[in-house]
């Protein structure tokens, strides 16, 4: 059994058109999503604005009704630490590998101020960002590797320095929810099991395998781009632990198919490679599931009718 049975979809696209898909899906969770991508604090601040609309209640109102619990996924460290801050606090930001500091995503890992200031800002985001189902998503930002250069930093790996960002994150989310939990998000870099920071108890582990073969199984041990993808994953359950372990993967991600630019080319789902993978999550120990779901709107479709998403809703419900 798998607990939570989701899809991601982005923010422009939680209206009536994917309200009544949801209502039918059997799915239990809805995440919404602002784009990620170099401008991902303001995909957030539109985000902000948008939760604050009668549009957003009316969306939330009918998740509410059947019982699909909404939660916020999101890159979010440009919008926790204003890369405004560079001009009086160069120290609070990443120095790169030419030992140039720069507002350029993320941050220095080992530096006090910015810490504190990260932690205020996850505070004040949880206040607006209220997932039904405590798990917070205020994830790094949007970008494969950029991890601080410091004196300080160099000797951690990224995931090391990404553990640091999230356990402060999970500081100031907690101090608005202490019932929350915070995602640490093993994508790109950060899929490395890491090995110097201590996670806070209060993070779950949510894999992301980005970087997969679509078109095969995940753990196909004949396929190379996979196994990069799971090396670490057994260890890394072990280190976050399973308890609202969550896997965010890309079956149903038609942004990701369209090269993230519009308009969405035509999807179909590898329904053998999902099943296979939804399965072999579950007996791995994890209780939430779920897929991108983007670019399958309205904007999809208007150009190839409502996109097929039986399978998908077929294969989780199965796991309920
Ligand atoms: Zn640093």
């Amino acid at each position: 059994m798998i607990r939570e049975r989701g899809i991601v979809i982005h923010a422009e696209d939680c209206g009536d058109y994917w309200a009544e898909r949801l209502e039918k899906s059997g799915l239990n969770v809805v995440g919404v999503h602002p784009a990620g991508g170099v401008v991902a604090h303001h995909s957030l601040a539109d985000c902000i604005r948008f939760v604050g609309t009668p549009a957003w209640s009316r969306f939330a109102a009918r998740m509410e009704r059947v019982g699909i619990a909404v939660e916020f996924e999101m890159h979010a460290l440009s919008w926790l630490l204003e890369r405004e801050l560079f001009d009086v606090h160069p120290d609070w930001f990443r120095m790169d590998e030419h030992g140039q500091r720069t507002p350029q995503f993320n941050c220095c890992a080992s530096s006090p101020e910015a810490l504190d200031h990260i932690r205020e800002r996850a505070a004040e985001l949880a206040g607006i960002f209220k997932p039904d189902t405590h798990k917070y998503h205020f994830w790094i930002d949007d970008v494969a590797s950029a991890g601080c250069a410091c004196p300080q930093c160099r000797s951690l790996s990224a995931s090391d320095q990404a553990v640091i960002l999230y356990n402060a994150i999970a500081d100031g989310v907690c101090s608005v929810d202490p019932a929350a939990r915070v995602s640490y998000l093993a994508y790109c870099e950060t899929l490395k099991l890491p090995k110097e920071i201590k996670p806070s108890d209060r993070l779950f582990l949510e894999y992301a395998p980005i970087g997969r073969d679509h078109a095969r199984p995940l753990f196909d041990p004949d396929c190379p781009a996979n196994a990069a993808q799971t090396d670490h994953l057994p260890a890394l359950l072990d280190l976050f632990g399973r308890r609202g372990a969550k896997a965010l993967d890309y079956w149903v991600d038609n942004s990701l198919f369209s090269g993230w630019t519009l308009p969405p080319k035509r999807f179909s789902l590898h329904e053998e490679v999902c099943r296979a993978d939804v399965r072999a999550y579950r007996d791995l120990g994890f209780e939430s599931v779920t897929s991108f779901g983007c670019y399958l709107g309205e904007n999809y479709r208007d150009l190839w009718g409502d996109a097929d998403l039986d399978a998908y809703f077929r294969i989780l419900a199965a796991e309920d």
